[in-house]
């Protein structure tokens, strides 16, 4: 790709452009939605959902702002799931273009959240647009769920319209989300799952006491260290067909007073499992557990458990998927389960099928983040295409 011409500046404002998805798009790009905020990114998406007859409902919970709309009421139910949220721009005075002006350069469009994930959702729209005209009668029913919390605590976004959702029985079937997946080209990779997420945060104590009398004190660093190193030679599984091996990584360690001759009282470590299906959060805790109790220690442990993992197996969802991806771009997607957590992680556990499919994810949360606009046009095919497979089957 060619470096934009920071002299002459010269560029296209994606607003202009003549594809709905480009054009919603750069209109997305342009509100500086850091999460939580979500600048009225929501309310574009409501108009438009209201003028295709969508029942549209917005869900406040706490400061988050989360858009649920619906069309139909028969099953199965499609839905798109996305984010308006993005994460902080950075330093402004390094990007070529300012991050919340959406500009074409080169068939690149510039600006924060254009591939992670406002490219996504604009795709989304504009596939759904093009299929209701296409098809009015079609099956089932199609929704939208968007939420402006996915790049921060996640507490207040997707899991609580999920909640919201099962409590009224609103099942949902099939579920794609416009996260960006593609490693280098536009659709050789999907996600059909994700590992799961537990952290925790264990103290161990020691006695505080002067270094040159190390018998009157108990160093907590001295302690903590076999009990680190047997952590990390443990093979917790060996992973399956779908999923890597688990992995158990040490984040921070925290001890010391930062001067040569006290022994410290304790000694603080962080650490985090990215766990497969071969585990649950109950047998990695009773494993660290019972490595820890076997040591007679001091110490305390706070588990934090950030996800579950997931999977859709080969589903109608995916079939769809895979068709599509070849019709329109030649290539047969990865099923990855790769990568960090998503909003995945709270729709699939509601019986839904759940894949990921976007556009490139080479560029986010970089500075000069962007999308290709091809890769816009394209996405929106291949979203369309994956409709006409699961909802006019029996027309
Ligand atoms: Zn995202």
């Amino acid at each position: 790709m060619m470096t934009p011409d920071i002299k002459t500046n010269a560029y296209t404002d994606a607003r202009q452009h003549s594809h709905p998805a480009v054009a919603l798009t750069g209109e997305l790009v342009s509100r500086d939605s850091v999460t939580p905020e979500d600048k009225g990114c929501q309310e574009v998406l409501r108009t438009q959902l209201e003028a295709l007859s969508f029942r549209c409902e917005t869900l406040i919970f706490d400061d988050v702002t989360n858009l649920w709309a619906r069309k139909g009421s028969q099953a199965p139910l499609f839905i798109f799931a996305g984010h308006t949220d993005v994460v902080p721009a950075g330093n402004k005075d390094k990007w070529t273009f300012d991050p919340f002006l959406p500009a074409i350069v080169d068939g690149q469009l510039y600006g924060r959240g254009s591939a992670d994930m406002k490219g996504g959702v604009a795709a989304f729209m504009a596939a759904l647009t093009e299929f209701l005209a296409q098809h009015p009668d079609h099956d089932g029913s199609i929704g939208v769920l968007i939420t402006s919390d996915e790049e921060g605590a996640a507490i207040n976004g997707t899991v609580k319209v999920i909640e919201t959702l099962m409590a009224r029985g609103e099942q949902i079937d099939y579920c794609v989300l416009g996260e960006p997946t593609a490693e280098q080209q536009l659709g050789d990779m999907i996600k059909i799952g994700r590992r799961g997420s537990l952290s925790g945060r264990l103290v161990i104590q020691g006695k505080q006491g002067h270094i040159a009398y190390p018998h009157l004190a108990d160093n907590p660093i001295h302690k903590a260290m076999p009990v680190l190193a047997e952590l990390m030679q443990i093979e917790w599984d060996k992973g399956n067909d779908a999923f890597p091996a688990t992995s158990f990584q040490i984040s921070n360690i925290r001890s010391g007073l930062g001067v040569s001759n006290v022994i410290p009282p304790d000694i603080t470590i962080d650490f985090n499992f990215r766990f497969s299906t071969e585990q649950t959060a109950d047998t990695i805790k009773k494993r660290v557990h019972a490595l820890l109790d076997s040591k007679s220690l001091s110490y305390d442990l706070n588990w934090n458990l950030s996800g579950t993992p997931w999977l859709t197996k080969q589903s109608a969802l995916v079939a769809a998927a895979d068709q599509a991806i070849l019709a329109v771009t030649g290539l047969t997607p990865v099923h990855s389960t790769g990568g960090g957590i998503s909003d995945g992680r709270f729709i699939a556990p509601s019986g839904a099928e759940v894949i990921e499919l976007g556009p490139l994810n080479e560029s986010i949360h970089k500075i000069d983040e962007h999308v290709g606009v091809n890769d816009l046009i394209q996405l929106t095919e291949i979203y369309r295409q994956i409709m006409i497979s699961l909802l006019t089957q029996s027309k």
